[in-house]
């Protein structure tokens, strides 16, 4: 888009990077403007206006989510022999496991220190009206990654289903296409072709998107600042100040570990990943920017389309390493708030139920809140009208959309982590992508 000339230079010209960052700083602090300024009905009506230009940003990531996924993962799976995928699915699973358990314990470890919510005493609190809240269940969510009708999948936006219809689709066409039939694999090939096609059609509307990116992001936290800005100020700032600290622990230590392990530079891995890493802020869903982590991983970082199809839209689904730390340092907010810390053997809990919780998050704004409960249920925290509980469980609900953010960006971060890491081990890399001062 360097070519553009004309009246709308002085937004194309700069990287896409600058002008997303710009849009970060002025939205966040119009946000603040707003809402100290203005009296809260007028800001209401202010924000009315604002948010759209979010809202269509966000509609925009979405319209190619669904497509997206399933011609990549078509196109990815066809690509790579049934064992092979065997061997990544382990690899990509095994690290998704291991890098949640340690993103709770970090998340405990962090509130351990910290303490938030002590001395609140919400024991005696009143009902706080907390909305009590669905749990899915496990088996459930199992259950329901075989599609009974992918068509309905797909329109649903099912991504654990479409994931499982996709890699059938392609396992299947990848045996016809070394078929034996030279008709069946003449159709075999065409229909690759076409899928193919199809998804560098849908990478060529997620750079087109990501054009307006700036002006979305802008809205987007603008709108978040103005509504929620004051209130993270006072007992919640403590709590949000730990999620973010353990967040960035995550990144600058676990990740940075990771990828020292097997060689990768940690800046170089950062100026890759930050697109993604700043879309998932400001969406605040990892389903959303699932579009911009592929096309990152695979333009910046390297990885073929054959791993990061597979393992990107896996891990928007089930890879939640900031939601983990979130659950586990809102568990003990919680336990702290009414009077009752959390004991070791609880905190052990907490590591194995917000460690499947996670798993089970939706790549959606919010859900991790709703796992919350889940995590709660473990360690005998019981969530009931006017209780105790709900009044903490409201509190940390009302800055949500604080914690969201920041917790997203970590959950798509290690999905890419992740995924530089199993393409290395398969071979599935381009290495000269890592060179730095390499350009993105
Ligand atoms: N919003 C998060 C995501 O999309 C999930 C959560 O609410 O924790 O990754």
């Amino acid at each position: 888009m360097s070519d553009k000339t004309g009246l709308l230079d002085w937004y194309f010209k700069p990287s896409l990077l600058l002008r997303i960052l710009a849009g970060l700083a002025l939205g966040g602090a119009a946000g603040a403007i707003l809402s100290y300024s203005l009296p809260q009905d007028r800001l209401n009506e202010v924000i009315r206006w604002i948010a759209p230009f979010g809202d269509i940003f966000i509609r925009l990531l979405k319209m190619i989510v669904v497509p997206v996924i399933l011609f990549s993962l078509i196109v990815g799976t066809a690509s790579i022999n049934p064992a092979r995928l065997g061997r990544v699915g382990l690899k990509i699973m095994a690290y998704y496991l291991f890098t949640s358990a340690l993103a709770v314990a970090i998340g405990l470890a962090f509130a351990y220190v910290a303490k938030p919510g002590l001395g609140l005493n919400l024991a005696g609190a009143a009902g706080a009206a907390a909305k009590p809240a669905e749990r899915p269940s496990l088996l459930d969510t199992f259950l329901n990654i075989v599609p009974t009708n992918p068509f309905d999948a797909l329109a649903r936006g099912d991504v654990l289903a479409v994931i499982c219809f996709a890699c059938v689709f392609g396992v299947a066409l990848s045996y016809l296409q070394s078929g034996g039939d030279a008709k069946i694999k003449a159709n075999a090939e065409l229909v690759f072709r076409f899928f193919e096609g199809a998804a560098e059609i849908m990478y060529k509307i997620v750079a087109g998107v990501l054009e307006y990116a700036p002006i979305g992001v802008f809205a987007l936290i603008c709108t978040v600042i103005a509504k929620e800005g004051t209130r993270v100020i006072g007992p919640l700032g403590l709590t949000a100040l730990t999620v973010y600290l353990a967040l960035l622990a995550q990144l600058f230590v676990v990740y940075f570990i990771f990828l020292a392990l097997f060689k990768f530079n940690f800046l170089r891995f950062l100026k890759g990943a930050q697109e993604a890493i700043v879309t998932a802020f400001v969406t605040r869903s990892s389903n959303g920017t699932l579009p911009v982590t592929m096309r990152v991983a695979e333009e910046n970082l390297g990885v073929s389309r054959s791993i990061s199809a597979f393992t990107l839209p896996l891990g928007a689904t089930v890879n939640m390493n900031g939601t983990a730390i979130y659950l586990g340092v809102c568990a003990t907010f919680v336990a702290n708030a009414i009077g009752m810390p959390l004991t070791f053997a609880q905190m052990i809990a907490v590591v194995a139920t917000a460690t499947l919780a996670a798993i089970g998050t939706a790549g959606v704004p919010g859900s991790g809140a709703l796992m919350l409960l889940m995590v709660f249920d473990s360690v005998g925290l019981k969530m009931e009208a006017g209780s105790a509980v709900a009044a903490g469980y409201a509190m940390i609900f009302g800055i949500d959309a604080v914690l969201d953010m920041g917790r997203t960006s970590m959950n798509v971060t290690g999905d890419i982590v992740g995924t530089v890491i199993v393409a290395k081990t398969e071979n599935e890399i381009d290495l000269s992508k890592w060179t730095i001062g390499k350009d993105g």
